[in-house]
């Protein structure tokens, strides 16, 4: 634990940094898998964009769990140590993959970052002005998941307007 380096941290308990990244972490888990598997089970017109979005956003996932993970211990707390406390620290929990098809594996994932964003945004509200270093953290994750929301959502509106053209083509 860093002694000196905790001691600058002012207004906030520690234990509840802790606790709210574990949660984040338990989420960081969670997005690495469901992107993961998406990338696998995706199927339709222009799944490999897809797949190459997709698959750089797991890689981005597992980077944050990462920074959450090291966070965490230099705060003197454990990360999450089993997975199955994935599930009952979760935020933003974890959406199975039902429907294959891009555009719904799109809006699935598209809604992990929503949520995503609004627990980075609380975080970075929480530690602003009271532990520097985690608000830096979180604010550097935050920024990764508003670019992931906005390239999902321009991939997800280029595909919708591609197969509406498509059809207007086809009648
Ligand atoms: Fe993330
Ligand atoms: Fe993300
Ligand atoms: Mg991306």
């Amino acid at each position: 634990m860093a002694k000196r380096g905790n001691s600058i941290i002012k207004g906030i308990e520690i234990n509840d940094i802790i606790a709210v990244l574990n949660k984040a972490y338990a989420d960081e888990w969670l997005a690495y898998y469901q992107y993961f598997i998406e990338a696998k089970v995706i199927k339709g017109i222009m799944k490999d964009a897809a797949i190459a979005e997709l698959q750089q956003h797991a890689t981005d996932e597992l980077r944050h769990a990462n920074m959450v993970a090291d966070r965490i211990l230099q705060l003197g707390g454990t990360p999450l140590l089993h997975p199955k406390e994935w599930f009952t620290h979760t935020n933003c929990g974890y959406e199975e993959p039902k429907n294959f098809d891009v555009v719904s594996i799109l809006e699935d994932s598209i809604k992990g970052e929503q949520c995503a964003i609004s627990i980075y945004s609380n975080l970075a509200e929480m530690t602003r002005d009271k532990d520097i270093v985690t608000y830096d953290i979180v604010s550097e994750i935050l920024a990764d998941e508003v670019e992931h929301e906005e390239d999902l959502q321009a991939l997800h509106d280029d595909i919708s307007d591609f197969v509406t053209d498509l059809k207007k083509n086809l009648n």
